[in-house]
């Protein structure tokens, strides 16, 4: 039987057949390329099926025949990716009185997935579903800790020992979280640079798989099924896509599913992509401006900062390094959209409004999310008769302290 998918480098076109060699070869190209795109032998006609009305999925695994994984019964899952979309109409009302803009607003409710309630959960779910299917027993990462615990959770399940390096800052609850689940952490005596120094070497001294990080071709195949998800529930896609930003693999992944429709729609939409960054930390939104400054010179997605050591409480959100800015910029460029900056210290008062008009608490980057949304409003990003999607990344479940500023 013909393999449902192959992995192709994005460098040099070179085809690897399965995850296993991938694995093999260090998740690495020979030519040195560490990206590499997933193809299916599968007809995305399908794809219309699957998103027809009357579909109840449990999970995202609804479309596995888009998905890298050959035999279902190594499907590790919690409920995940299947998630309501829900129109906001606080946020509409907002944007009619304040800016008169008629806009539709809906909402991804990433703190609905089943896993550990944030949008790691669907990566980590085909992560232990693949190394289940390929006799992987054992993975490593440095995490500052969605990811870490998420993975945790799911790896567990499928019985693979997973060790995670945790910067020295980290957050209690997470190293209870993540040992709760029977993984091993190991907190770095340094900052998060030191912790996937130790985490590199662990790799190399005991051949444990170790984490592609953003680019990573699971996390992206995963994440992409937002956009079927986007056609099942609102019929369409959104015009206006916003979303946090750290590492970028939302984006990358966005990118990836509207590239699959493509496949049978050239004229498939992908939306503005609007990225959000709090100014403590926002090296990207830093890196954007200057190229707009500059009139987007050439190279100009390889120019920009880093923040050594940010001082910010959206911990998920603490990347000062953005190694992935030269792949998501151009992705952001291209669907005309922008990146914004929003301030850290108006998050609790965001918090609080989400929760007297919706009655739920959402974490610190979700905030900074919907943050964006009324920056992006300020700064005339959003237009009459469109159609907005905010992509919120995660409860409050793991950000008590933010839940406790909010019901200050
Ligand atoms: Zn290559």
């Amino acid at each position: 039987m013909e393999n449902k998918y192959k992995l192709v480098c994005t460098q040099c076109g070179k085809v690897i057949p399965n995850f296993a060699t991938w694995f093999e070869m260090n998740q690495e190209c020979p030519c040195g390329c560490k990206r590499a795109d997933i193809v299916y032998s599968a007809d995305y006609k399908e794809i219309y099926e699957l998103t027809k009305p009357g579909h109840k999925p449990v999970n995202f695994y609804h479309y596995f025949d888009f998905l890298p994984l050959m035999d279902k019964k190594n499907i590790v899952s919690f409920g995940e990716g299947a998630i309501p979309i829900e129109e906001w109409d606080f946020l509409e009302r907002y944007a009619r009185e304040k800016h008169g803009v008629d806009c539709k607003v809906m909402v991804y409710r990433n703190d609905l997935n089943g896993g550990t309630n944030t949008f790691k959960d669907i990566a980590a779910s085909l992560a232990a579903s693949i190394f289940k299917e390929n006799g992987v027993k054992e993975f490593c990462v440095a995490s500052t800790g969605n990811t870490a615990t998420a993975y945790s959770r799911y790896l567990a399940e499928a019985g693979i020992k997973f060790t995670v390096f945790v910067p020295n800052d980290v957050c209690p609850d997470t190293v209870e979280a993540i040992r709760s689940y029977g993984q091993t952490v190991v907190v770095s005596e340094g900052n998060y640079g030191q912790a996937k120094k130790e985490a590199a070497d662990f790799h190399e001294a005991n051949h444990v798989l170790i984490s592609a990080g953003n680019i990573d071709p699971i996390r992206v195949e995963a994440k992409k099924t937002m956009v079927f998800e986007y056609l099942r529930q609102l019929g369409r896609m959104p015009d206006v896509y916003v979303q946090a930003v750290a590492g970028g693999t939302g984006p990358i992944a966005l990118d990836k599913g509207v590239r699959e429709m493509r496949a049978i729609d050239r004229d498939f939409k992908m939306p503005r992509v609007l990225l959000v960054q709090q100014d403590t930390c926002d090296p990207m939104v830093q890196g954007w401006r200057k190229a707009v400054a500059n009139g987007f010179p050439e190279g100009y997605e390889k120019d920009y900062p880093v923040i050594p050591d940010p001082k910010t409480m959206v911990s998920i959100l603490s990347t000062g390094n953005p190694g992935m800015f030269p792949i998501v910029a151009p992705i952001v460029r291209k669907s005309g959209g922008t990146f914004l900056q929003v301030k850290e210290d108006q998050l609790v008062d965001y918090g609080k409004l989400v929760k007297k008009e919706r009655g739920i608490y959402l974490g610190p980057a979700s905030i900074v999310c919907l943050a964006g949304f009324y920056k992006a409003l300020e700064e005339g990003q959003i237009h009459n008769g469109e159609t907005v999607l905010i992509n919120t990344g995660e409860g409050a479940a793991r950000a008590k302290f933010f839940k406790e500023l909010i019901d200050k």
